[in-house]
């Protein structure tokens, strides 16, 4: 068992580019809300095949006091939901979203792919390498 990490998860929040897994995730919690986030995620066993994401509600709250006052922090509460998915089934989950969107399961019909994140520059994009920056899944 690793870490867990507190507002984190596997591509940033608010990333339009699909995470399989998390949809996945979320396909094994009935009536999980939309808008309920991913507050934690940890990989499970030496081999990393599986994840157990964590759901919970949150909203926005501007910050009243302190050096950060007037800046957003988004704020957890209510109870969690969590759900294991193996490496399998996110696979199997990419698939699916290809076969059913016709949209690269990579980048999600953007054609940009997420390459990493850093401090100053946050994230940071490349052109997709699976469907060649085109967006669209690759025929097989
Ligand atoms: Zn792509």
């Amino acid at each position: 068992m690793s870490e867990t990490t507190k507002d984190a998860a596997p591509k940033k929040l608010g990333d339009t580019r699909p995470n399989h897994a998390e949809q996945r995730a979320r396909s094994k919690l009935p009536c999980l809300p939309e808008a309920w986030r991913v507050v934690k995620w940890r990989v499970l066993g030496k081999s990393g095949d599986a994840v157990e994401f964590t759901f919970q509600e949150s909203r926005m709250k501007t910050l009243k006091s302190g050096p950060n006052r007037g800046k957003e922090r988004r704020e957890w509460f209510g109870p969690e939901r969590s759900a294991i998915v193996t490496d399998s089934e996110e696979r199997a989950e990419f698939a699916r979203y290809e076969r059913e969107t016709g949209n690269c399961g990579v980048c999600g019909d953007t054609g940009q792919e997420w390459m990493g994140w850093s401090r100053v520059n946050g994230d940071r994009y490349r052109p997709c390498v699976r469907c060649t920056a085109t967006g669209k899944a690759p025929a097989k």
